[in-house]
């Protein structure tokens, strides 16, 4: 059977490494196969390679020592002839990275309505894979000179022109692209001018993390939603995230908060299960129910909401009929958002995410 992953197939380096021993990828390998190589063991067990490998897409020590810990982690032995995992690409390791990226491009995603963001450990790979790409992107971009020019410096960046490789034949690049102008009307909608949509990327590998989730990725905001096209109602959401990026002097203070939210969730939950064990039957038992990161009591002060207690308030408002309960509700969390000036910081919005929060969504008037 030819190789399944979006990201493999139809690779003829790769599809030979399946039949045939001698087309085994071992160190010093160069070539877009070793990219393709490296991107999925990142995003399967998000190894930590040598940017200058990931840029050089050459098999070199770190990419090999992150195959090596794939393989023993799977028990990828070739027993006729040896008794420990090897560190080099062959047959039964290329079907299991393939297997392992098919799996995960085709994970369902029961939770896209409720969850998005930054908790799943497949997030921290995607972003590693992200920054890496896209710092070599941008190196080679015709828009280089825009990032430069309002001093935005990629601080992992490794890569210079001296490396002299052109334009890279297998890359992530085709699955970002700019919020298209009618997005970008919707969003002015919600948000006023205070999203700055310069560095806002959109992103379509579905079944990265089977959410949506928004990340910051060097002086990039990333937000994967599996598609160009999400739902108004799930880029409102994200963009949200990208606002509170934009107006706190650390840019990745939301995902701190999304995770420090979500974890607290599951604790509470586990917590509540031992005195009611029937908590347990909810299908969103631990992570959501009965206590969520996304539930809340509306209608106290903007500083008092976490990271996806505001982005729920705001996508609600945004499907809400103006008047109708829920709307009036939200009205002052999306009249706050739309008031603050463009990268200015907002003291609310740092308050707010110094506090990991959830909300019991049994309690009446609980939004969630
Ligand atoms: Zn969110």
């Amino acid at each position: 059977m030819p190789l399944r992953s979006k990201v493999f197939r139809n690779d003829r380096a790769l599809e030979e490494c399946l039949v045939r021993d001698a087309a085994h990828i071992v160190t010093g390998a160069t070539g877009p196969h070793v990219s393709k190589v490296q991107t999925a063991v990142t995003l399967l067990d998000h190894s930590e390679i040598d940017p200058a490998e990931i840029a050089g897409k050459r098999y070199g020590r770190s990419t090999a020592a992150a195959i090596l810990a794939f393989k023993s982690k799977r028990g990828i032995i070739n027993r006729a002839y040896q008794s420990q995992a090897d560190d080099i690409v062959g047959k039964m390791t290329i079907a299991a990275l393939d297997n392992g990226m098919f799996e995960l491009e085709n994970k369902p995603d029961l939770d896209r309505d409720d969850v998005c963001c930054n908790g799943d450990p497949i997030t921290d790979g995607f972003r590693h894979a992200v920054r890496n790409q896209l710092s070599l992107a941008i190196q080679q971009s015709p828009e280089q000179g825009d990032f430069r020019s309002r001093g935005f410096q990629l601080a992992s960046a490794p890569v210079t022109g001296a490396l002299g490789f052109s334009a890279p034949t297998f890359s992530l690049l085709s699955h970002f692209s700019r919020l298209t102008p009618s997005q970008i009307a919707t969003a002015t909608g919600v948000f006023g001018t205070s999203i700055d949509f310069t560095f806002v990327l959109l992103c379509d590998i579905s079944g990265v993390s089977g959410r949506a989730f928004t990340v910051v990725a060097g002086p990039l905001l990333v937000i994967n939603c599996g598609t160009f096209s999400p739902p108004n109602s799930t880029l409102i959401h994200e963009l949200t995230h990208v606002w509170q990026s934009q107006h706190h002097s650390d840019a990745a203070e939301f995902m701190r908060n999304s995770v420090r939210s979500q974890a607290l969730a599951v604790a509470e939950n586990e917590a509540l299960a031992l005195v009611d064990p029937t908590l347990k039957t909810n299908p969103k038992f631990p992570s959501q129910f009965p206590r969520s990161p996304y539930a809340c009591i509306t209608g106290r002060p903007f500083s008092e909401y976490s990271a996806e207690q505001i982005a729920k308030q705001v996508e609600r408002n945004f499907g809400a009929a103006p008047g109708t309960p829920i709307a009036t509700a939200t009205d002052p969390i999306v009249s706050h958002i739309k008031g603050v000036a463009r990268v200015a910081v907002d003291a609310d919005n740092v308050t707010g995410l110094k506090t990991a929060r959830t909300e019991d969504k049994r309690t009446a008037g609980a939004l969630f």
